[in-house]
């Protein structure tokens, strides 16, 4: 049995797509192979299938042999026609994820190595910040091959003893999985060296050579180094990070050959700056990282692990400094700036200076921010001006929490449909927006129906071929036209309502009637809940106004609706017919336009003539130049994501001491 299909996860099969790809066919019994260009490879091992570099928009095949090949073909086509397959919030396989999902761009990476007139070392800028700390050089030993060569029986001992040890060394992996006080981010790291330590080709590999008379710590080291080797010699920096962990995985299993433990980093002082030639993503993960002031490895890459731990918890770090790193083996004292890739050992008194200045200029910028998180702010009139958080999962959650959040102003809920290979049932969305509503109660959350269209397919929902998707059949349009979709939404909606303070808003919308229409489902499905003896509360429902026909007839919607919330990033597009994702009119996409501005004025006088509150959560809502205007006009609710609540608010309290 097999299918051809073209590709459709978003950046092909790299990483964490192809860990879960691979996941996926393990769970079917059959044989399963997946085919590009004529090379086949097992489709159950990642390190093959990483290899195998299968990219967005090639042509494969899926080839299964087996009782349930048929189940397992359809399963792993429906994955990879699925564009966001594997994608999770904590991506940690190279492309670190921001709140809202979007990639994070590393700090650019400076690769050559060359000496610094400051007599500093210049490696990869790989997690901004300056750092100036005692110098803790973590070198541990090599683990040397015995080179023994083994007869037939002892081979089969050692093939034991060689499962024995990776079995100890996934035990150990799935503790720290299991523990509570690891990182959302470091989870999903772990997770991809656990699916590592579990991989067909590394293990099987070894296998093989042990078999054929190889000590098991000789296989498993020429095994990694060979894997290693593949793995730095593609093109693609996301293959060559991989590079590193299969040594670090390698070591493990090695380690627990040998009845050994890693050299421990519980004991790194406070502050000290880490030297290594390489720090194993495995190490670092449960090294005390507060403790860590900052990093400095020989490996490593602006995509590495290393480097994605070290953003994550806001460590300096600069990578890749190659043999140089030895030179700094005996350095008492470390300055490191993370942001231009250059390391000092034992830095002059000057240049500790200048270090030291710039360290507390931006603890004074981070700080001064700080205290406004747990502002309320407030108009001079007032009122208050509600900052909440723009958020796409409940995984960011705690980051919005954390921010200062006062409630959610817009929750995307087209993640929840795009992650999964299926429509998400009903009970499975009451769950998610209950979550939601108890997270943040008292304060609102506004969670927004599905919003989605030709241009982001879901698994499960047939778009047609269109000309120009924005213009198309999208959101409430949609929704409207598939009720059994929306229908199971807008009842999990009602359920969720009952554990907070739920509000839904509309999205595109461009016509009264789709307000209407929208308005009879939720009755309908109200009516469906009581007839079930379901708990349910009403909500109240508002549009979002990104269409300039809404912008338009906003006083007569007004009367249809609890609340606006302006979405900038389409109202402009539409106000300005500039695609929103074309560089070539990007300078036409501007929310400050007049005429943007405009739209913007007219929504808010129609909803403040009308009484009803009148929120933003486009990212114009964070714009510090442009929030005195939007308070002027009367709005009273700005959503945004959440690392930019801090300086809203205090854009907002200093207003109204002006
Ligand atoms: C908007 O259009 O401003 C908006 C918030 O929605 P999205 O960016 O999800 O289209
Ligand atoms: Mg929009």
């Amino acid at each position: 049995m097999e299918r051809s299909t073209i590709v459709r996860v978003h950046e092909g099969l790299h990483a964490r797509p192809a860990t879960r790809f691979v996941r996926l066919a393990k769970s079917f019994e059959s044989e399963v192979e997946i085919v590009k260009a004529g090379k086949a490879v097992s489709a159950k091992s990642s390190v093959k299938l990483m290899l195998l570099g299968v990219k967005e928009n090639q042509e494969v095949t899926v080839r299964a042999n087996g009782a349930d090949a048929v189940e397992a073909v359809e399963a792993l086509i429906g994955y990879l026609e699925n564009p966001r397959a594997g994608i999770e919030e904590e991506d940690a396989d190279g492309e670190q994820k921001g709140i809202n999902g979007e990639a994070v761009k590393p700090v650019t990476a400076s690769p050559t190595l060359q000496e610094t007139p400051s007599g500093g070392l210049r490696g990869v800028a790989a997690s901004e910040g300056v750092a100036v700390g005692p110098a803790f050089a973590h070198f541990p030993p090599e683990i040397r091959p015995q080179a023994r060569t083994l007869t037939p029986e002892e081979a089969e001992a050692e093939i034991v003893r060689f499962g024995h040890a990776v079995s100890a060394v996934q035990a150990r992996m799935d503790k720290v999985l299991a523990s509570e006080g690891l990182a959302a981010g470091d989870r999903g790291i772990v997770a991809a060296l656990r699916d590592l330590a579990a991989d067909d080709t590394l293990i099987g590999d070894a296998e093989t050579m042990i078999r054929a008379g190889t000590d098991a710590v000789a296989a498993v080291i020429a095994t990694a180094a060979r894997l290693a080797a593949e793995f730095g010699s593609v093109e693609d920096p996301y293959l060559n990070a991989r590079a590193d962990d299969v040594q670090a995985v390698g070591r493990q299993i090695c380690l627990a050959l040998l009845g050994q433990d890693d050299v421990s980093l519980e004991d790194i002082p406070q502050g000290a700056i880490l030297i290594a030639e390489d720090i194993g993503a495995w190490d670092l993960s449960r090294a005390p990282l507060k403790r860590i002031g900052g990093i400095v490895c020989g490996h490593g890459g602006a995509t590495s692990h290393i480097a994605i731990i070290a953003r994550s918890h806001g460590i300096p770090a600069v990578l890749g400094l190659g043999a140089r790193v030895s030179d700094l083996r005996d350095a008492r004292e470390i300055a490191l700036d993370g942001n231009s890739g250059l390391v000092v050992a034992d830095p002059a008194a000057d240049v500790k200076a200048g270090y030291l200045q710039r360290i507390e200029e931006a603890v004074k910028e981070r700080h001064a921010l700080d205290v406004f998180k747990d502002v309320t702010p407030k108009r001079t009139d007032g009122t208050v001006i509600e900052v909440a958080a723009n958020i796409g999962s409940l995984e960011e959650i705690e980051a919005a929490q954390a921010a200062g959040a006062m409630g959610v102003g817009l929750f995307r809920t087209e993640l929840l449909f795009m992650r999964h290979m299926h429509l998400p049932s009903e009970d499975m969305q009451a769950e998610t927006y209950a979550a939601l509503a108890r997270a943040f109660a008292p304060h609102p959350v506004i969670v927004r129906t599905l919003d989605i269209g030709g241009d982001k397919p879901v698994a499960g929902i047939e778009f047609p071929e269109e000309e120009n998707p924005f213009l198309g059949w999208r959101g409430i349009r949609m929704c409207l036209d598939r009720p059994d979709i929306f229908k199971p939404q807008l009842k999990a909606l009602l359920r969720a309502a009952v554990h907070g303070n739920v509000k839904v808003m509309l999205p595109m919308v461009s016509d009264l009637t789709e307000v209407r229409r929208a308005k009879t489902l939720i009755d309908e499905c109200a009516g469906e809940l009581t007839r079930d003896g379901v708990y349910f509360a009403h909500f109240h429902l508002g549009v979002m106004i990104e269409t300039p026909a809404a912008v338009l007839i906003a006083p007569a919607l007004a009367k249809e609706v609890s609340f606006f919330s302006i979405g900038t990033n389409d109202l402009t597009q539409y106000v300005m017919a500039a695609d929103r994702l074309n560089p070539t009119v990007g300078a036409l996409n501007d929310v400050a336009n007049p005429a943007v501005m405009a739209a913007i004025e007219m929504t808010a006088k129609a909803g403040v003539e009308a009484g009803i509150m009148v929120g933003m959560c486009g990212e114009a809502a964070a714009r510090p130049d442009l929030i005195p205007e939007f308070l002027r006009m009367g709005l009273t609710e700005l959503s945004m994501s959440p690392a930019s609540i801090s300086r809203a608010k205090k854009r907002i309290v200093e207003l109204s001491k002006e």
